[in-house]
């Protein structure tokens, strides 16, 4: 359920992944909305856009599974036990985004209703985590100890797309969001001056870019940042009006433009690694 795309060589410090693009829908998700309306939670095409990111030398791990099945941008204690049919034998701690309908599994659907007309076993959940949650963790983990250990940094870069606009389910409402969000968990997950480099190249390229606002970027770099010991996470959103149909999914004729942006990005971020390194 999940895809590492590999260079021939790993011969740079840097670890891509895309944990929202998956579009291969389990037969036993069992789910009540239309699946085409849900399947506007994907982000989807995030993982064509980096693509170029493996002739560069560095991996790109992406789900296969949907994210509206289980998300791995979650912690497993960020689960709404009301969803669950009988007791959850762990502990949990549903945090905001559970109360948005969001957390480890969803609930419901931007504003589009509610997932599922019943409640989830025990059993079904537990599969969810074995099958896709944990190996999804286990392959980035081992992507970035193996880099870390190589190089003695590593540059984790979290690739993402958000809607155009916000909704009830985000912290920012209905409003229309800027090209780019960079999440550095307000400057707790990466070098600042890391973010700072990306947000100037983005801008150079002619993006309007916000930091932290909405989003932060949530487990997948809280949980394998630490700046000190040289472990960079930084979660890059692209605004998807940039390149595809929010609606259809279809690609957009930016698509092409956008991805040739993202490969002098992904150059750029490796010379800015490099150097780091050389330092
Ligand atoms: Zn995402």
């Amino acid at each position: 359920m999940i895809r590492i795309e590999r260079p021939a060589e790993i011969d740079v410090p840097l670890v891509f992944d895309s944990p929202h693009s998956g579009r291969d829908y389990p037969p036993d998700f069992d789910h009540r909305i239309d699946r085409q309306v849900l399947r506007q939670a994907e982000d989807s095409h995030v993982e064509a856009l980096y693509a170029g990111v493996v002739a560069l030398g560095a991996p790109l791990l992406h789900a296969l599974f949907p994210r509206s099945y289980i998300d791995p941008n979650r912690a497993l204690e960020d689960l709404d036990d009301e969803m669950i049919e009988g007791p959850w034998p762990e502990a949990t701690r549903p945090g905001d985004k559970t109360r948005r309908g969001v957390g480890l599994i969803w609930r419901r659907l931007r504003g589009l209703g509610e997932i599922y007309d019943r409640k989830l076993t025990v059993a079904e959940v537990q599969h969810r985590i074995e099958t896709c949650w944990r190996p999804y963790h286990a392959a980035l983990r081992a992507l970035l100890d193996g880099a870390h250990g190589r190089f003695g940094q590593v540059w984790h870069i979290n690739c993402h797309s958000m809607p155009a606009m916000g909704d009830e389910t985000t912290p920012d409402g209905p409003a229309l969001r800027a090209d780019f969000v960079l999440g550095d968990r307000d400057g707790n997950s990466c070098d600042p001056a890391f973010t700072r480099f990306v947000a100037a190249e983005l801008g150079a390229l002619g993006y309007a870019v916000e930091l932290n606002d909405p989003y932060k970027g949530a487990e997948l770099v809280r949980r394998y940042a630490d700046p000190a010991a040289g472990r960079h996470s930084l979660q890059i959103e692209i605004n998807r009006r940039l390149y595809m149909d929010e609606v259809s999914l279809a690609r957009a004729p930016g698509f092409e433009r956008l991805r040739a942006d993202l490969d002098r990005l992904t150059a750029a971020i490796k010379r800015h690694a490099e150097a780091a390194l050389g330092a």
